[in-house]
């Protein structure tokens, strides 16, 4: 119990950051070790901070807990889902491409669009990428695919942006940023 209680975000009960990047590292080593496939999502509420503001924190909370749960119930034994921030979630997903974790990314997000939490709905917005496309570490990985996450919020929110066909866009994301 003491070590749930460590390793776990106290609200949705998916691992916390720090045991989601010692679990990543090891997938990392062991992926490049044995020449397999491993990918990274990112996903992020819409609009989250509204549902706070005109429903209440406790339903905000509660709605968290939701799409935790929505994100569990659909990806692969093997992923690893961490709450990586207030209203964000990050996977890892061994042995899986790009392709793969896409259309993961999608069930995942279709899945968050079906919840209905107290008559109120979400959606949420996701970026992939995948050890493939030369990243440098799970970090940098993480990076990539949170690049594809503000593509997806700047061009409308409730969809999956993937690192290889977004460059074009990060490019412009990073003149915006200057
Ligand atoms: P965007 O679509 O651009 O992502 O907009 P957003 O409103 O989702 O993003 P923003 O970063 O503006 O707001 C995130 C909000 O999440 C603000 C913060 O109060 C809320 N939040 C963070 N952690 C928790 C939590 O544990 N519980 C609740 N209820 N709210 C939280
Ligand atoms: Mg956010
Ligand atoms: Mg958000």
């Amino acid at each position: 119990e003491l070590e749930w209680l460590a390793t776990r975000d106290a609200l949705t009960g998916c691992v916390n950051r720090r045991s989601f990047f010692k679990m990543f590292e090891s997938a990392w080593d062991e992926a490049q070790a044995k020449s397999r496939e491993l990918s990274a999502v990112m996903v992020d509420i819409d609009h989250f901070k509204a549902i706070n503001d005109n429903h209440g924190h406790a339903r905000g909370d509660e709605v968290l807990r939701n799409v935790a749960s929505a994100i569990v119930n659909v990806i692969a034994e093997d992923d690893v889902v961490c709450r990586y921030g207030g209203e964000e979630f990050s996977v890892f997903m061994p042995g899986t491409s790009l392709d793969e974790a896409e259309l993961r990314a999608e069930r995942i997000r279709l899945a968050i669009k079906a919840l209905m939490t107290n008559n109120l709905r979400v959606t949420a917005s996701l970026g992939v990428s995948s050890m493939a496309q030369n990243s440098a570490s799970p970090q940098d990985l993480l990076d990539q695919a949170d690049k594809c996450l503000f593509v997806a919020k700047r061009h409308g929110r409730n969809q999956v942006v993937r690192f290889d066909k977004a460059a074009t866009q990060i490019a412009q994301l990073a003149v915006c940023a200057a």
